[in-house]
C-alpha cells in the first residue's frame, strides 16, 4: 500500500488550522491538578499503567543510549512533552540535558514549574513552546543549544498528531532526526492504527454512528470506505482527559517507510498488552508496577475491564538512528 511522496492527498489548509487550534486549546485548558488529585482520578490505572509502559520503554531503549554517550551522561529530546510527566522518568536516567517542546504554552509553563521545583534537580532542562510539526527545532533553541546532538528523543502519545497531512510527518521526522546522534534512539507511543481500523470494520454494515469504546473512552470515524494515509482523522476521549479531539491514523508501513528516509529504522514495536505480558515477570519491572500503583503486591490489576480496553489500543515502539 506504499505511495511516492506526490502522490500523498493533502487536505484544504482551512481545515488543518482548525484542528490544530482544537488541540492545542484542548491542552493549553487542561488544568494542572496537584498529586493527591491526580491520585484520585477515575482513570488513574491506566494512567499508572502508560506511566509503567513509558518507563519500561525508557529503560528498555532510552538507558543504553544515554549510557553510550560520551560523558555516560545522555541528552534527551521531548517533543510534545506536556505537562512534563516524564520529568522523574528521565531523571531517573541520569540525563544531563533535556530539550522540551510543546505546541500548547501553558503545558510548557506547567512543565518548566514541574522541573524547577524537583527535588533533586538532577539534569538541566530548556523547555520552548513549538508547534513541532511546521517548524524547525532551531526557531526556539540556539546553535550553542543543538550544538551537542541529542542521544534519545522522546514523543509519548503525540506523534499521531502529526499525521495529518505528509508535509507535517515530514517535518516532524526531520526535527526528531537532524539532531539525533547516529546510534541514537526515537522512542515513543502512539494509537495502534490495525487494531482502530479493525474495531471500525467491524462494525455493522448500516451503522451511521461510526464510533466504538466504553465508558472510558471513545473513538468516532467521520466515514468507513476512505483510508487515506495523512489526514484520516477521528475524535478521540477519553474519560477525565481528552474530550474529542481530533486525531489521525499512523499507519505503521508507511510511517516506518517515511522514517526511513531520515535515517530511522525500526528495532522495536509492541502493543501495550505484549509489553505488559513481556516485562510482568522482569525482576525490575514487577517491583516498579507496585510501585507506580499498576497492581498490588500479589500481582492483581488496580484497572477495570474497560480500563485495560482502552490502554490497549496503543503500541510502544523504538527506532535507531543509522
Ligand atoms: N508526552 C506527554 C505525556 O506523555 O504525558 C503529553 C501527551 S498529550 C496526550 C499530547 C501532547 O502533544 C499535548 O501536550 C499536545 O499539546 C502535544 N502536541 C500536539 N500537537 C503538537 C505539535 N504540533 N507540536 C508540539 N506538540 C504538540
Amino acid at each position: 500500500q506504499s505511495r511516492e511522496p506526490d502522490d500523498y492527498q493533502e487536505r484544504p489548509a482551512k481545515r488543518h488550522a482548525g484542528d490544530v487550534d482544537m488541540v492545542i486549546e484542548h491542552y493549553n485548558l487542561r488544568p494542572e491538578v496537584g498529586v493527591k488529585q491526580r491520585k484520585e482520578s477515575p482513570i488513574i490505572g491506566l494512567k499508572s499503567f502508560n506511566n509503567w509502559v513509558k518507563s519500561v520503554l525508557i529503560t528498555q531503549f532510552g538507558h543504553p543510549a544515554l549510557a553510550a554517550a560520551a560523558n555516560k551522561r545522555g541528552k534527551v529530546l521531548d517533543m510534545g512533552c506536556g505537562k512534563g510527566g516524564d520529568l522523574i522518568k528521565w531523571g531517573k536516567a541520569r540525563i544531563r540535558e533535556m530539550l522540551a517542546v510543546d505546541i500548547a504554552h501553558v503545558s510548557i509553563e506547567q512543565a518548566r514549574q514541574r522541573w524547577e521545583t524537583m527535588r533533586p534537580r538532577r539534569f538541566d532542562a530548556t523547555f520552548a513552546a513549538l508547534d513541532c510539526y511546521t517548524e524547525p527545532l532551531t526557531k526556539v533553541f540556539s546553535p550553542q543549544q543543538l550544538a551537542e546532538p541529542f542521544d534519545v528523543v522522546s514523543m509519548q502519545f503525540c506523534m499521531h498528531y502529526a499525521f495529518e497531512t505528509a508535509q507535517k510527518a515530514r517535518c516532524m521526522l526531520k526535527n526528531v532526526s537532524e539532531w539525533l546522534r547516529p546510534g541514537g534512539i526515537f522512542l515513543g507511543t502512539v494509537p495502534n492504527a490495525d487494531q482502530l481500523l479493525a474495531r471500525l470494520d467491524q462494525l455493522p454494515p448500516d451503522s451511521e454512528d461510526l464510533s466504538f469504546g466504553n465508558s472510558v473512552y471513545k473513538i468516532r470515524f467521520e466515514e468507513r470506505t476512505s483510508r487515506p494515509l495523512f489526514g484520516h482523522r477521528y475524535y478521540f476521549y477519553l474519560r477525565d482527559a481528552v474530550e474529542n479531539v481530533p486525531e489521525y491514523i499512523v499507519e505503521w508501513d508507511n510511517f516506518v517507510q517515511m522514517a526511513a528516509q531520515y535515517g530511522l529504522y525500526p528495532v522495536f514495536k509492541k502493543e501495550f498488552h505484549e509489553v505488559f505480558e513481556d516485562y510482568r515477570e522482569h525482576e525490575d519491572f514487577k517491583q516498579l508496577m507496585v510501585r507506580m500503583n499498576v497492581c498490588d503486591a500479589t500481582g492483581a490489576s488496580s484497572m477495570e475491564d474497560e480500563e485495560w480496553e482502552a490502554v490497549n489500543i496503543y503500541i510502544a515502539f523504538a527506532f535507531e538512528k543509522r
